[in-house]
């Protein structure tokens, strides 16, 4: 009976290795197949100052499927990254991004705004990167210093030296970098010492718990307090309600990010927003 079980529990293992193989497969062919028709889209969300003025927005991908349906980037960025498609998606989206934030140089009203793109691991690390990062610049005429590149602890931590090198080579080009996510990772400190990172972003996790939890409101201020010895922008990101954002203020967090102000939206309705900037119309 016991080996009889074992057996029907191997089958269904395995049976169930099976699908999880061929729904993997028929991602990434899905995958491939919107990038190739277009079923990509980008939303932007706002970033805002002190003052609730906008600031900036971060790109963020979105996947129309066959069915009509927008799926989150948590559903199918891993598996891009996986399959190694995450290299021309990430590039889809580095040219979608800097040919929006050209529009936006190209109007006095919106010229300040930056563009904040998150790239990948896989991406990063190509040696082509700084090549494709600087066509992307030449082919949209934009000026660079409006481009934040998002990295996450885990992009950099594989080769220290390596990053630093090519982080160093894209500063010089007038990109900036934000390290994303911050607070969740292992050396985080350690990191911002080594790293030539201009702004980091606190993980929302904290954000959340900050009104209800003294200890999480207790990490925001220390991590506000070392970015502003090291001379970092720090954005808060996943605000949601207007507690928190008054404790980030009163903390003296310089930007924030989140669905209290908007969640992330296609450009059109974005820049119909009453809160965008735009030069007003003379009367
Ligand atoms: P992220 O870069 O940390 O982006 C922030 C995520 O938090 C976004 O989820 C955003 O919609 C969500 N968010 C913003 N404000 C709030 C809030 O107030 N409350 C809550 N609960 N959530 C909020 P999204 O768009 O689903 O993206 C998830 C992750 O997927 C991103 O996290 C990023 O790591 C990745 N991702 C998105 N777009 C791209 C892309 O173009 N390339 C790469 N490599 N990764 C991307
Ligand atoms: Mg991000
Ligand atoms: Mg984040
Ligand atoms: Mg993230």
């Amino acid at each position: 009976r016991a080996k009889e079980a074992g057996r029907d529990v191997v089958r269904f293992f395995s049976a169930d290795m099976q699908a999880t193989v061929e729904t993997h497969a028929a991602l990434v062919r899905d995958l491939r197949e919107a990038l190739a028709a277009g079923a990509f889209s980008l939303h932007y969300q706002p970033q805002v100052d002190g003052e609730g003025h906008m600031v900036g927005a971060e790109a963020l991908i979105r996947w129309r499927d066959a069915r009509g349906t927008l799926v989150p980037p948590g559903l199918f960025i891993p598996v891009a990254e996986d399959s190694g498609l995450i290299v021309p998606i990430g590039q889809w989206v580095l040219d979608t991004a800097c040919a929006q934030l050209a529009r936006w140089q190209a109007e006095p009203a919106t010229r300040a705004l930056s563009m904040s793109v998150n790239v990948s691991a896989r991406q990063f690390h190509r040696p082509d990167f700084p090549q494709v990062v600087r066509a992307c610049f030449e082919r949209h005429a934009i000026d660079p210093a409006g481009l934040e590149l998002e990295l996450t602890e885990s992009v950099v931590l594989g080769n220290l030296d390596e990053a630093v090198e090519r982080m160093r080579a894209l500063r010089a080009l007038g990109v900036r970098f934000s390290l994303d996510d911050f607070g969740t990772g292992y050396s985080s400190l350690s990191y911002l010492r080594t790293l030539p990172f201009d702004q980091i972003k606190i993980d929302q996790s904290f954000v959340r718990a900050m009104d209800e939890d003294v200890s999480s409101r207790a990490i925001v201020r220390a991590i506000l307090a070392i970015s502003a010895s090291l001379s970092l922008e720090v954005v808060a990101e996943g605000v949601e309600t207007e507690a928190q954002r008054d404790a980030l203020r009163s903390d003296g967090c310089g930007l924030m990010q989140g669905y209290l102000f908007s969640p992330p939206v296609p450009v059109d309705v974005l820049q119909s927003q009453a809160w965008f900037p735009s030069t007003s119309p003379s009367t």
